[in-house]
Parts: C-alpha cells; sequence; structure tokens
C-alpha cells in the first residue's frame, strides 16, 4: 500500500511539472502576430528615443560617426576592445584597397572577476599593463617611440557620446559595476592612464562594440545599414538620417547620416512574452528594471533562466537530491552548456546527463526529465531568438527598409533594395539552433518575398577591427563646410 501511494504521488508530482511546462511554453509563445507587435514597439520606441532626450528606455544614442568605412582606409592603429570576459590589444593595418587583407595581432586577457567591480583606476591600470605588455614583447617599437600612435577604444557599454573620441559613461551592463566611473569621460581615463605611464597615444575614436561590427560590415559591403550583437549582452546600432535625430536639431554632418547606437537592451514593451521566471531574475539583479530586451536574449542570462525552470521543476519532482546541489547557485548553468544540452543529438540524451551530472552535480536523471530540460532550452532560446528577430525587424521599418513603404520599396517588392544587416556575438554564431529559429522569424515576419532581400551577414571581429576603421575615417582632412 506504502509503495501504490508512493507510486500516485509521483505520478501526480509528475503531471504538475508536464503541465508547468506547458504553462511556460504558453506564456512564451512568439506567435508572428505577437512579434508584429514587438517590431511596431520598437519602431515607435526608436521614434521616442530619437525625438527627445529620455523621451523612450531606448537610449537612442549619437555615436558622432558619420563616415562609414568604404574600403580605402589607410594606417595603423591600435585598438582596444573591453565589453565582457576578455580585454584585447591588437594592432590593425589598413592596407586602402578593401580587397587587401587586413592584418591584425591579438593579444587576449581574461579579466580578472574583482575588475568588473572595483575601481576605475585599477581597471584602467590593467588595460594599459596590457597594453605595455604587447609593446615589451618587443612587436611594436613604434609605439614606444616618441612618434605619437593612434588608438581606437571599442568600450561596449552605454556611452553617452561628446565626440566620436570621446563621452560618458551612462552606466554599466552585463558583470560589470564599478560605481565611480559612471558619469566619468571613459577616453580621458584610458588618456590618464597611459600618460601616467608614459605612453605617447591619442584615442582618435572610442566606440561601442556594434558600431565597430557596423563599420566593419560597411567596409566590405556598402550595402551594410545596421549592426545587431547577441553575445553576453545584446545591442543594436544603425545608419540615421540626421534630420530624424530630432532631438538634436541642427546637427550638420558631411554626409548627412549618423550612426546611432540604441542600446536596444534596455527596450521595453508590454507586448513582450513575461514570465514570473524573467520577473525574478530581474529583481535578483543589480540592475532591475534595466535591460529588460537583454535579459531576455542574451547570452549572459539564457542560462540563468533555464537554470531557474529547472530548480523549479526539481523541487517539485524530489528527484534531483536536496536542493542544496549546485542548482541553486546562481548562474552556475552558463548559455555554453545550455546550448550543449539544446543541441545533444544522441539518442538517450547522454551529453545532457553529462553535463547535469559534472557541471550541476546531479546523477542519474531519468531519460524523460533530461526530456523536459531539453525542452525548456528549446522554449527559452526559441523566445530569444524570435524577439530579437522581432528588434531587427523593427529596425528596417524605422528606416523603411521592410518593404511596408512605398518609397524604396517601389510597386514591386522586386525593386527592394539590398539590405545587409551585420550580425555577431556567440548567441548567432555558435548556436545553431538560436540562429535557425531567428532567420526563420525574420522570414515569418517579413515574408519571402521581402525578406529574401534582407541579408543577415556573420561580421566577425568589428570590435577588433572597427575602431581602427572608425579611427582611420574620421582622420580624413576636414573637408570645410564653409561654403
Ligand atoms: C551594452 C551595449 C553592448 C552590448 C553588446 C550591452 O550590455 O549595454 O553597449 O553593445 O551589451 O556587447
Ligand atoms: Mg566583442
Amino acid at each position: 500500500a506504502v509503495m501504490v501511494a508512493r507510486r500516485v504521488r509521483s505520478r501526480r508530482r509528475w503531471g504538475r511539472v508536464v503541465r508547468e511546462l506547458k504553462e511556460l511554453e504558453e506564456v512564451c509563445s512568439t506567435s508572428v502576430g505577437r512579434l508584429r507587435q514587438v517590431v511596431d514597439a520598437m519602431a515607435v520606441e526608436m521614434h521616442a528615443g530619437l525625438a527627445s532626450e529620455g523621451g523612450s528606455k531606448l537610449k537612442m544614442l549619437l555615436t558622432f560617426v558619420d563616415n562609414l568605412p568604404n574600403g580605402s582606409e589607410e594606417g595603423t592603429y591600435y585598438a582596444l576592445d573591453l565589453g565582457a570576459t576578455n580585454f584585447r590589444v591588437l594592432r590593425v593595418q589598413l592596407g586602402g584597397k578593401r580587397s587587401t587583407v587586413i592584418e591584425h595581432d591579438v593579444d587576449r586577457h581574461p579579466i580578472p572577476q574583482y575588475l568588473m567591480t572595483s575601481r576605475s583606476e585599477e581597471l584602467f591600470d590593467f588595460i594599459v599593463s596590457s597594453l605595455l605588455q604587447y609593446i615589451e614583447r618587443g612587436e611594436d617599437s613604434e609605439l614606444s617611440s616618441s612618434k605619437r600612435r593612434e588608438i581606437g577604444f571599442t568600450f561596449s557599454f552605454p556611452v553617452k557620446q561628446t565626440s566620436v573620441s570621446s563621452g560618458i559613461l551612462i552606466k554599466w551592463t552585463k558583470e560589470f559595476a564599478i560605481e565611480d566611473m559612471v558619469g566619468r569621460d571613459v577616453s580621458e581615463c584610458l588618456q590618464e592612464a597611459m600618460s601616467k605611464r608614459g605612453l605617447n597615444v591619442r584615442v582618435a575614436a572610442l566606440i561601442n562594440d556594434t558600431v565597430g561590427t557596423l563599420a566593419l560590415g560597411h567596409y566590405h559591403d556598402e550595402d551594410t545599414v545596421a549592426a545587431v550583437i547577441i553575445g553576453k549582452g545584446t545591442n543594436a546600432c544603425y545608419l540615421e538620417q540626421t534630420d530624424a535625430i530630432i532631438k538634436c536639431q541642427g546637427l550638420l554632418t558631411n554626409s548627412g547620416g549618423m550612426v546611432v547606437n540604441m542600446e536596444w537592451g534596455n527596450f521595453w514593451s508590454s507586448h513582450l512574452p513575461r514570465t514570473s521566471y524573467d520577473i525574478d531574475l530581474d529583481e535578483d539583479s543589480p540592475n532591475p528594471n534595466d535591460q529588460g530586451f537583454e535579459k531576455m536574449i542574451s547570452g549572459m542570462y539564457l542560462g540563468e533562466i533555464v537554470r531557474r525552470v529547472i530548480l523549479k521543476m526539481s523541487q517539485e519532482l524530489d528527484i534531483v537530491g536536496p536542493v542544496s546541489s549546485k542548482l541553486s547557485v546562481p548562474f552556475i548553468l552558463r548559455t555554453r552548456l545550455m546550448a550543449a544540452m539544446h543541441e545533444d543529438d544522441t539518442p538517450d540524451l547522454s551529453e545532457v546527463a553529462r553535463l547535469l551530472k559534472d557541471i550541476l552535480e546531479i546523477p542519474d536523471v531519468p531519460l524523460k526529465v533530461r526530456k523536459l530540460i531539453v525542452k525548456v532550452c528549446d522554449v527559452v532560446t526559441r523566445r530569444a531568438a524570435r524577439l530579437a528577430a522581432a528588434g531587427i525587424v523593427g529596425i528596417l521599418k524605422k528606416i523603411g527598409r521592410d518593404g511596408s513603404g512605398g518609397i524604396t520599396s517601389g510597386r514591386s517588392h522586386s525593386k527592394m533594395r539590398r539590405t545587409v544587416v551585420a550580425i555577431e556575438g556567440s548567441l548567432y554564431t555558435r548556436y545553431s539552433m538560436f540562429r535557425e529559429y531567428l532567420n526563420e522569424a525574420i522570414t515569418e515576419i517579413l515574408g519571402e518575398d521581402i525578406s529574401q532581400h534582407v541579408i543577415l551577414k556573420v561580421t566577425e571581429d568589428g570590435s577588433g577591427i572597427g575602431p581602427a576603421l572608425v579611427a582611420a575615417a574620421h582622420s580624413a582632412p576636414v573637408v570645410d563646410s564653409v561654403q
């Protein structure tokens, strides 16, 4: 009788968990109708963010990049890339012809965790030490000589630019939180740290990683109009017409356009399919109410959402042992591992079993539970990828490249212009299910006719090469504008 009672109880629990999964799937659903609402909301918020300072959660930041590289750029530049786990020092040689291979060597330094939350001085000491190491290895005697060199700095956080080479940190995102740095000029911090160590280098460009990606994309293909990053964080930028940037009336550029850094990670709309897991994650985060879109999409958070779902299920099922398992450690389930579980193609999901055992210390998970976990990964990733797709179409809509406007598309869609979006980041480049879901959603939203003119082009290392390109494109002799 005891055995029977236990079996009945466990069947009931299982039923409850299956129902919960079904519910999760429903709440996370992203029908094409809902995605279109997100598209519209994105376009509306873009307008609002351009209309006035603080007009939207989308900051729509000016970059002062009004001149995208076209392949004629020349010279040797140094580049620093700070944005996620690794800090990089690069030297980029531009040959002056697009076909010329851009040469660059890279030095990669994992950023010690404590530096991400310490003081700005320590962070910049680390940055400049890395740069000095590079020089001292003797690979570049020019940099240490008295000749002044130029450097481009990719700093992948929200910055209120004051010029193409300077700007103030608005807030930190991702894993960074160095309070004394908020409100300070990023280039000045770097410049100070460099002069302290006797380095004669000028910061010629301060850019976001999305801007670097757009620059590199445009360098290779002049139909590139926007760039998207989906890695640890997520963001997008695009080329806007200056007269559409209403909050900056009278803004004049040589090209009549300017790249706008949207900071779409902070986008929010009531149409976003939000679950209780998202709400809890946000509340427990160091930046509640911030980066809402990012928290549903980017690599920093997807694994964490899945962890929260599995934790809840495991408590109900009572099968994964004591709750003191590693499963209750925040952020322990990296998105990389989640992707590996999701893409396990062994018939008995042995890779899932191995990861659960090795990483989360949960042995002997029955096959039906492993299947459930794969399903959770699928639901969370599918939602993320489809929302990112809606974001991209939102940008296309704003600039009249979604086929809905009459001007660019003409009478028939065959006249719609080829539109390239440069895309980068590990979720898109290394997580094939994510990539497939994203591509599929773009086609679903736009329809075959239109989407065939929209090309998502993987553009790797824009954050490394891009700052050199921007520095070069903006160091050309200034054309006299007094006419
Ligand atoms: C930052 C953006 C950045 C993106 C991708 C976000 O968290 O706010 O500035 O472009 O991550 O690195
Ligand atoms: Mg990067």
